[in-house]
């Protein structure tokens, strides 16, 4: 059925990112909980109802992997996607509230996201185009979901005009202007899987605690290949400022989170030109996992795997199987 916005009551907010921001609603006729996203877009009507057919895909997006869909409208001025309400909301905000996440959790995060991406692709020719942890979504009923995958071009074009953010979880070819695959979303999965792991986002600072690049300033376009709306580079006393907390610290990478203004040229630089970081230290998490997050932050996309072909990963395999009982350890939190 159609859904309207006249029946969806506002419940509370649930977060906001950068494109607009989500409520949990309850649609009164049904007395359905769902989240509600308004996406902010400067489109022109017919763009808008362009989105809206591209967005009809979702619901033909069936997995347990996968956030179910309940319908799309227009809500002058906005847009409006209305998904399936996870009550335990994103991984970031998890680990943000009680640390590091295991890594026998990790491993079935990382498994949820491969079968995720490998439906998508496969059956459906999506590539995601944003794994990052706050699009990783968790229930209470244990239950590990992906959502905001690219499905429809317009509305990635119209975003992407109106958008200022970050994009710390592009691989270094999207980074250099190639074109996405689903290979560089196996790169973002790595870069999620150390965050969560780690607890911190793993190109920040290793002292600083408040240390999150994903607060930096700067404008992409992360559907135009080699077009980086970078930002003005720092004045001359902002820069000696942060070569002052630079010396002072100098430990770690020489990136600034926390609440310094970071070039975003940098952070892109640093993860073009620099090694892949890894699950560390040596000797805190298995072998095998620190083998699995190697291989997805392989920098040459070629010789890195497909979400498929890691789904049979000796690390995926055993977390597959492994005897954690996620419904369990949601109610610890
Ligand atoms: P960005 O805009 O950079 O992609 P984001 O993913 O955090 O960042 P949104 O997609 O607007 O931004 O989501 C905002 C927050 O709302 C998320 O961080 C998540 O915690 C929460 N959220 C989103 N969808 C749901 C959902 N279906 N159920 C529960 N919480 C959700
Ligand atoms: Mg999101």
């Amino acid at each position: 059925h159609d859904l309207r916005n006249e029946d969806l009551k506002d419940m509370h907010e649930l977060g906001q990112g950068n494109g607009g921001s989500v409520k949990k609603v309850e649609h009164v006729p049904t007395g359905t909980i769902m989240a509600k996203k308004i996406v902010l877009i400067d489109a022109k009507p017919s763009v808008r109802k362009q989105i809206l057919r591209e967005l009809q895909i979702m619901h033909d997006c069936n997995s347990d992997y996968i956030i179910s869909f309940y319908g799309a409208f227009i809500s002058d001025p906005n847009i409006c996607i209305c998904m399936e309400f996870m009550d335990k909301g994103s991984l970031d905000g998890i680990y943000k509230k009680i640390g590091p996440i295991d890594i026998e959790v990790v491993g079935k995060v990382a498994l949820a996201v491969l079968e995720g991406l490998t439906y998508l692709y496969d059956v459906h020719r999506i590539i995601h185009r944003d794994i990052k942890p706050s699009n990783i979504l968790f229930n209470s009923k244990g239950q590990i979901k992906i959502c905001d995958f690219g499905v429809s071009g317009e509305l990635i074009n119209s975003i992407a005009d109106t958008f200022v953010g970050t994009s710390t979880y592009m691989s270094p070819e999207r980074i250099q202007g190639a074109q996405y695959t689903v290979k560089s979303d196996v790169w973002s999965l790595g870069i999620s899987l150390i965050e969560l792991a780690l607890g911190r986002f793993p190109f920040a600072d290793s002292d600083d605690d408040d240390s999150d690049l994903s607060d930096f300033e700067g404008t992409l376009s992360p559907s135009r290949p080699g077009n980086l709306g970078l930002p003005p580079s720092r004045s001359k006393q902002e820069k000696e400022k942060a070569d002052k907390k630079k010396k002072r610290k100098s430990k770690g990478v020489s990136l600034q989170g926390g609440g310094m203004t970071m070039s975003i040229l940098e952070l892109l630089q640093h993860i073009v030109n620099e090694p892949a970081p890894h699950l560390t230290p040596e000797g805190r998490f298995p072998k095998v996992a620190e083998e699995f997050v190697d291989s997805c932050l392989l920098k040459d996309p070629d010789s890195r795997r497909t979400p498929k072909d890691l789904l049979k990963h000796p690390w995926i395999e055993q977390s597959r199987t492994a005897p954690i009982d996620l419904e369990a350890w949601a109610s610890t939190f």
